[in-house]
């Protein structure tokens, strides 16, 4: 007889284990398991990323996404407070050369979506390079500690029940009359199988490479090798978080989990990029790279606008696949990926573009359970 659980999540990043445990909550009764191909949870892009809550800044150019991010945000920090990292002032400058938005576009733009925004004081506009930066702003951002969300996790999902499964792949999924059925390997190349009548494969980077899984999934992804610096910055930089905005330029945020500081580049931070197609795993291409740090080339550019910038201590690097929806290239929107798989019962494929977006993904399961 082939085991069986209610619910079977596919991949223990932050998504996942949302989702893992919004289904244990939901019904009580119901088995529900996750399975991890890393050796813990939250170990990949729910760990190497920047680290902002969003809060709609970031996307001048995608209202929409700008202004889920304020819904979300106050949700996030009510739901997860512990791993709200307090205490950075927060900086935003417009830069006036190869900007996408302008100042007052820019100023505008925050009313319209609610967002607060004040002129930076003296002492923080006489940072920047004023040939080169038109205005700076004080805005109300915040950052997250991915390690406090891992802790999170394996105690929430404990206290749920759910089965979880570490070092384990999602390798192929079929139709087993009215449920999905999973193909699992785990820590030394063990197989089993697991059938679920509710299959959310949340595997980000990975989530179109499980066999059975691509044919009639249309929705093209893109993935980046990035790198993101970790780094020390100097004193005359304490206590800030900086995004020079809109367009190639950098930003620099705290990385709690490090200690440290996260410094990124929009033109040096992506290594390379391609196109998803089955059987490229995206992990794989990661893993194989050798890893050249561009960590000078961002220093160099980011100093020409911010020049105590050059001061700062490398102290390593975060190297991760970014995946994204082909269809947001230009507007840098962040809508969730919600798809059903036809030809598998119950099974969908969840991306989350960023943490915030949790939410909306919630919305759309419980509609689809309440719809079943
Ligand atoms: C460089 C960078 C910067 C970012 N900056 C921000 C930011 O500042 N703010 C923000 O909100 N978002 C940011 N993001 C996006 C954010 O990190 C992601 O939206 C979020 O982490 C996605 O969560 P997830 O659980 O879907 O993915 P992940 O955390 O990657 O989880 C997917 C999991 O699935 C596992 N997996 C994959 N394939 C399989 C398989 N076959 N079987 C079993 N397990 C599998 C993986 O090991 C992984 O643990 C950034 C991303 C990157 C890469």
């Amino acid at each position: 007889v082939p085991e069986r659980v209610d619910a079977l999540v596919l991949g223990g990043g932050f998504y996942g284990a949302a989702i893992a445990r919004h289904l244990a909550r939901r019904d009580p009764s119901w088995r529900v398991a996750l399975v991890e191909r890393e050796p813990r949870l939250l170990a990949r892009a729910s760990y190497a990323n920047q680290a902002r809550i969003h809060n709609g800044y970031h996307y001048p150019r995608s209202f929409t996404t700008a202004y889920r991010s304020r819904v979300n945000l106050p949700r996030f920090v009510a739901d997860w407070p512990q791993a709200v990292h307090q205490g950075m002032r927060k900086l935003y400058a417009i830069a006036r050369v190869n900007s996408k938005v302008t100042p007052r576009q820019f100023e505008r733009f925050c009313r319209n979506i609610g967002a607060t925004l004040a002129p930076a004081e003296r002492h923080e506009r006489q940072l920047f390079e004023p040939r080169l930066i038109a205005a700076v702003y004080a805005v109300d951002e915040l950052a997250f500690d991915a390690r406090v969300l891992a802790a999170w996790a394996e105690d929430e999902l404990r206290a749920a029940s759910v089965e979880v499964h570490v070092a384990t792949r999602a390798a192929a999924l079929r139709r087993a009359g009215e449920a999905t059925e999973a193909t699992l390997v785990g820590p030394s190349g063990d197989e089993r199988t697991l059938q679920a009548r509710l299959v959310l494969n949340c595997t980000y980077s990975g989530l179109h490479q499980i066999e059975g899984l691509s044919s009639g999934c249309g929705t093209a992804l893109k993935h980046e090798l990035t790198e993101m610096a970790l780094v020390d910055p100097p004193a005359a930089l304490a206590g800030l978080a900086i995004t020079v905005m809109d367009g190639p330029f950098f930003s620099l945020m705290p990385f709690p989990p490090a200690g440290a500081h996260t410094l990124s580049h929009v033109r040096y931070t992506p290594h390379a990029h391609w196109f998803d197609r089955p059987g490229d795993d995206p992990y794989r291409r990661l893993a194989a790279r050798p890893h050249g740090s561009r960590a000078d080339r961002m220093v160099r550019d980011a100093a020409r606008y911010l020049p105590t910038i050059a001061d700062l201590r490398q102290v390593g690097s975060l190297y991760e696949v970014k995946t994204v929806l082909c269809r947001n290239e230009t507007d840098d929107g962040r809508p969730i990926l919600f798809e059903r798989h036809a030809g598998l019962p119950g099974c969908y494929s969840v991306l989350g573009g960023k943490i915030d977006n949790v939410y909306d993904a919630f919305e759309r399961l419980d509609a689809e359970l309440g719809r079943t």
